[in-house]
């Protein structure tokens, strides 16, 4: 969350004071923020449903896995780098993650994407890792080919685009986050899943709310109704996304006027920058910069003491701090357990170091520079002749 002030406030207050608080009733007199956020957001987007929960983009995640009806006996390909809900959301639904490696965009690498293709693979789970795309049109077509499913995740790249639209239209579901790390914020914690395809619509509709059997709106639904999870939003948070959204075009205008400002400035230093997969699309969250080799960027990042951290060190975004996953922890019971899972016996599943080595040269040999949208013009010059003199310590 970026900024925030008088605006949200002001909605939040007119929510309070209409006591009608209950995001799914139509009734007289009720304000339905999450019904006009959920217009909002799809038509910025671009796709024909949006779904507001609370339970964050992990729930979304889940939800569009139920909506595609993947469980018991599916993979589910997920990049190495990532934040681990990714993951984590395939076994919610009862199937199995496996990984693939990022390539030097830091995103899902198509080619082995399309290595790790198997009969049992249902769906890919490209993800946008701090708002730059994954290379959606390539993982498309590999996708179309083998008839797998595409879900994006989103969740780090609110607003974002590739090729000129934006991500989570692409696939047939896509995920967006707004907890409170994220580019804008649903009160500290939210998620919003994104589909053109009806059925996959009414069924996570369904499985996000699974009382909507007594809700007026149920009616509408074709799909049968099914018992699963309640991740219903509420109107004070859906009144504190609308205000956000108003706000978006103009944080990533600034975001990528600064992110785009200073990598002029680091590339005229003679730093490389990674490669991104749409630059233009891009949401200008940071900067990657890319070095030979680990040491170097340890070296580079000891030397320059500017905001940002080797990719290794981005916690559990990286696979091989992904513990509960290495050590087959999963749900309360262990016959819940979809690792435990008979139909699951034979599926992949190892999550040690050795099964993404790219990913973690990737990662070592990259420096996450922050940014953000309120820097000024003397402070990216401040951190640009920090890197620059960093690099030069490093050649000297
Ligand atoms: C934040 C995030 C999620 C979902 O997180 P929530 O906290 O559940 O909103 C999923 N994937 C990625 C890549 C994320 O960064």
């Amino acid at each position: 969350m970026y900024r925030a002030g008088q605006e949200e406030i002001n909605e939040v207050s007119e929510v309070l004071r209409s006591k009608k608080w209950f995001s799914r009733s139509p009734s007289d007199g009720h304000l339905r923020e999450a019904i006009r956020f959920e217009d909002e957001w799809a038509e910025m987007v671009g796709t024909d449903y949006a779904l507001l929960m609370c339970g964050g983009g992990t729930a979304g995640l889940t939800c569009a896995m139920a909506g595609l009806g993947i469980g018991p006996g599916d993979e589910v390909i997920v990049p190495a780098y990532t934040w681990m809900a990714t993951a984590t959301s395939v076994l919610s639904a009862g199937a199995i993650p496996v990984l693939a490696e990022v390539d030097e965009t830091l995103a899902l690498d198509p080619a082995d994407f399309e290595r790790k293709i198997t009969p049992n693979v249902k769906a890919v789970l490209p993800v946008h890792m701090l708002g730059r795309a994954a290379d959606l049109e390539p993982i498309l077509a590999i996708a179309r080919e083998h008839d797998i499913k595409v879900i994006e995740d989103s969740c780090q790249m609110d607003g974002g685009s590739y090729h000129g639209r934006r991500t989570g239209s692409w696939g047939d579901a896509g995920v967006f986050s707004f907890n409170w790390f994220k580019i804008i914020s649903a009160g500290g914690e939210g998620g919003c899943l994104v589909t053109s395809d009806r059925t996959l619509y009414e069924r996570a509709v369904i499985f996000h709310d699974s009382g909507s059997a007594f809700r007026p709106q149920a009616g509408e639904l074709t799909e049968p109704i099914f018992v699963a999870q309640q991740y219903r939003t509420d109107e004070v948070s859906a009144a504190i996304a609308r205000v956000q959204l108003q706000r978006l075009e103009g944080i990533l205008a600034d975001l990528r006027r600064n992110a785009r400002g200073l990598e002029q400035r680091l590339t005229d230093g003679g730093l490389t920058i990674a490669p991104n997969n749409d630059i233009e699309g891009d949401c200008g969250i940071c900067v990657a910069l890319r070095f030979e080799s680990e040491q170097q960027t340890r070296r580079f990042a000891e030397a320059a003491g500017v905001s940002g951290y080797c990719g290794l060190d981005h916690g559990k975004h990286v696979f091989t701090e992904w513990t509960p996953l290495q050590e087959k922890r999963v749900m309360h019971h262990p016959a819940m357990n979809p690792f435990h899972f008979e139909q699951n016996k034979g599926l992949r599943m190892q999550y040690d170091a050795s099964v993404c080595p790219k990913t973690l040269d990737w990662l070592g040999r990259t420096f996450f520079l922050a940014t953000g949208p309120d820097l000024t013009d003397a402070q990216l010059d401040e951190i640009a002749s920090k890197c620059i003199d960093g690099i030069q310590a490093l050649v000297g």
